[in-house]
């Protein structure tokens, strides 16, 4: 167990970040943030924080002599920067992180566990694109392979005459055959070093325009019944990662049955309910992981919640919402600037407390 006053490293400046920082230092330990430049919102909540590129050495020298374990809040920090840290500093193996970083490797990754991922087919150069979708058909999405997130980079695509109107983004993509689902759902489960692991609810997740709109409990009885092939996939994944702290997988639930669609290696927006309706939040438990202290419940104490995403200007008048009914918990990001598209906090509204 890593004692109260150690210090916690987390790579990446987010909102993720600043809620791992709230749950650890209400746990008695120190955080030192570390991410470039940017709106590094978790530096509020950060005992200190580096402000350096990923690839300096020196920084990084710095932000490990001053860590006694190490944990990121983004997928997309370089493996090469985690990989200058000390092994032994690292709270989970870089793994996690090289397989997540790639659409591609994770779908393999998903299928060599006995998951189900959409049809899909690499595309390594605009040339290899018809073939792609030749091969798996239309309706489909052109991802990039790497660096997208929340719909960005990434191309619908309703005919083979659509796709040959597409501008090809120039770095290596996955196509994906488009998924006919019910509703979106994701697994969060946390793990611990001796291989306990536990799992919250897994709420039904609504999208807008590629990104998490809001996060529902109770999800429904089609995403109940296929909970427990998704938690068996990804209890094999953890697994087979070596995997400590929170990890999350995402799924379609279709009449067919639950289609992974992908991982992340931390805390995930669709968790914030958590915070106040679980026994034990996904930021909290990331903490008791990584530091090897004993887990919380993740009992779900209400009979309803829902976890609602605010973005962009919506963000400005959000005090308001807390004179609204259905007991509003608001949480802002401390984003400086409310531009279109961005998630600037969210609002979670819980119904009936669970004996
Ligand atoms: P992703 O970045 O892969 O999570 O994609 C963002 C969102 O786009 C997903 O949450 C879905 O709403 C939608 N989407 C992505 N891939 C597919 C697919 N193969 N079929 C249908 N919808 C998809």
């Amino acid at each position: 167990m890593l004692p109260p006053g150690s210090t916690i490293g987390i790579l990446g400046g987010g909102q993720l970040g600043r809620m791992m920082a709230m749950a650890a230092l209400q746990l008695g330990y120190r955080v030192i943030g570390y991410a470039p430049e940017g709106d590094n919102v978790a530096a509020d909540a950060c005992s200190a924080f580096l402000t350096a590129e990923w690839d300096d050495a020196d920084a990084l020298a710095r932000f490990a002599a001053a860590c006694d374990v190490v944990t990121w809040e983004f997928e997309n920090v370089p493996v090469a920067a985690v990989e200058a840290l000390p092994s032994r500093l690292l709270a989970c193996p870089k793994a996690a992180l090289e397989v997540a970083q790639d659409r591609l490797a994770e779908k393999r990754f998903a299928l060599a566990h006995g998951g189900t991922p959409a049809p899909f087919a690499p595309v390594g150069s605009e040339a290899e694109f018809p073939e792609a979708v030749a091969r798996i058909g239309t309706p489909g999405i052109l991802k990039t392979a790497r660096e997208g997130y929340d719909g960005k980079g990434q191309w619908r695509v309703g005919s083979a005459l659509e796709a040959s109107g597409i501008r090809f983004p120039g770095v290596p993509c996955i196509y994906e055959g488009f998924i006919t689902y019910e509703t979106e759902f994701s697994v969060i489960l946390v793990r611990c070093k001796d291989g306990q692991t536990r799992f919250w609810d897994s709420t039904a997740n609504l999208h807008e325009g590629g990104m998490l709109a809001r996060s529902i409990l109770p999800a429904g009885a089609l995403v109940e019944a296929q909970v427990p092939a998704a938690r068996d996939l990804a209890a094999r994944v953890a697994e087979a990662l070596g995997y400590v702290g929170v990890l999350t997988l995402e799924f379609f639930a279709t009449r067919d049955g639950p289609v992974f669609n992908e991982m992340a290696p931390r805390v995930h927006n669709s968790g914030h309910w958590t915070i106040e309706g679980a026994a034990t939040s996904q930021f909290e438990n990331h903490i008791r992981a990584i530091c090897g202290l004993p887990l919380g419940g993740t009992k779900t104490r209400f009979e309803a919640i829902e976890m609602r995403n605010i973005v962009g200007e919506e963000a400005l008048a959000a005090h308001a919402m807390l004179a609204e009914p259905g007991e509003p918990h608001l949480h802002l990001y401390g984003k400086a600037e409310a531009r279109e598209g961005r998630k600037m906090g969210h609002v979670t509204r819980v119904g009936h407390a669970l004996p």
